[in-house]
């Protein structure tokens, strides 16, 4: 028998969960785009989306998913052969710097072996470019994959008076842990709307700094990709190079509203951070009592508060059966040395408390089922750290 039947609960890491609200605000057809209301609509959501990164720089929209604000940060920044230093904690560092790869950008990545980026050792090899050819350094601010988390704040400091751009991946981060885009130093900045930002996939966006503006056009610097001409737009089209994703919109604006005007993002932060806890402590007392069951990330410092990787015996089994018999879905071991033991447990954007506990629920459940050995009191010790921090 299965025990399904109800709302599903969705714990990957996006798309993430969206607000009925946000859903029932995209819920209507498109008005005159030639009339105020759009046009209106927009700008608020581009100041939104500014104070939501913590800056008063430029910001580019675009039509697509992370891997076009990829492109189009790219295709602005460099011209062909230019160096790019990417530093890899996991599978989107990788697959990010594989992307430009393709492109014709000189990459070189720094691996991190899936655990959190080390500033020394950036700033060792930043040391050695006496020349300053190396024109960018990238990393994802979480790497949705490993669940690690860089210090941006730190990373810049490495950086010392190396003339590179610092661009950071802050699709899976941004409205679930800290950015300040302006007073850490970060010059380009990039995100997606369904993840922390708790709407549908479709759209992208690129901030950037004054000193990231100066770069460019270079050849791969196309019309549709240019940076430019989306910030410094005044008709509507010339935000989104053409017909405008007016449902987006619509679900942005109540999205952003909840976050910054409701809920507030120091809230949001502390609710995302005391979640992560409280799966932790979860997987630790599972650890306990199986040493397969671990923490992908060592460091607390290092994890990220949006998603959690461990690695758990027989875990594609254990996703299944929680699927099956209990409604909620887990994330796949992307990117783990062993995926088929390996999984991660998502509590990005639109999660709170109960979504959490009845995840962890579910899953000691599917252990008990699957007889895989765990350890006690993982549900203790995630409500304990829930009424800590409550
Ligand atoms: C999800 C994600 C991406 C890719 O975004 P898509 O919308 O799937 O193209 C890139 N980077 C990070 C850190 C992500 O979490």
């Amino acid at each position: 028998m299965s025990l399904a039947f109800g709302h599903p609960v969705i714990a990957i890491p996006g798309p993430s969960p969206t607000p009925d609200r946000v859903l029932r605000a995209l819920h209507r057809a498109s008005p005159d785009i030639y009339g105020e209301e759009v046009p209106e609509l927009n700008l608020r959501v581009m100041a939104q989306l500014k104070r939501l990164a913590g800056t008063t720089a430029n910001l580019a929209p675009y039509i697509g998913n992370g891997h076009t604000g990829w492109e189009a940060a790219a295709a602005n920044m460099f011209a062909p052969g230019d160096r790019a230093l990417v530093l890899v904690s996991g599978h989107f560092g990788a697959s990010w710097a594989a992307q430009m790869a393709e492109m014709g950008i000189a990459v070189e990545i720094m691996d991190f072996d899936n655990a959190p980026v080390d500033p020394e050792r950036l700033a060792a090899r930043l040391a050695e470019d006496r020349e300053g050819l190396i024109r960018a350094v990238m990393v994802c601010q979480t790497d949705t994959a490993s669940s690690a988390a860089a210090d941006i704040p730190a990373i810049r400091a490495a950086m010392k008076e190396h003339p590179a751009l610092l661009v950071v991946d802050a699709i899976a981060s941004l409205g679930c842990s800290p950015m300040h885009m302006d007073d850490w130093g970060v010059d380009v900045l990039i995100s997606a709307s369904q993840k922390g930002l708790m709407c549908p996939p479709g759209t992208a966006f690129i901030w950037f700094s004054e000193r990231a503006a100066a770069r460019g056009p270079t050849s791969f610097t196309t019309p549709v990709w240019d940076w430019h001409r989306r910030a410094e737009a005044e008709p509507l089209y010339r935000f989104w190079s053409g017909t405008a994703p007016v449902p987006q919109l619509f679900a942005l604006d109540e999205a952003l509203r909840i976050l910054l005007d409701e809920e507030g993002l120091e809230a949001v932060w502390a609710r995302h951070a005391a979640l992560a806890e409280s799966v932790w402590a979860a997987v630790e007392a599972w650890g306990a009592g199986n040493p397969g069951i671990r923490l992908t990330v060592a460091e607390p410092a290092g994890r990220a508060h949006s998603v959690t990787a461990l690695s758990l015996p027989e875990a594609n089994a254990l996703r299944s059966w929680v699927t099956q018999k209990t409604g909620v879905t887990l994330g796949v071991g992307l990117g783990a040395k062993d995926p088929d033991n390996a999984l991660r447990v998502a509590h990005m954007g639109y999660s709170n408390a109960a979504m959490i506990m009845a995840t962890l629920g579910a899953m000691e459940a599917g252990m008990t089922a699957l007889s895989i050995p765990h350890g006690s009191g993982a549900l203790d010790a995630a409500a304990k750290v829930i009424a800590a921090r409550a």
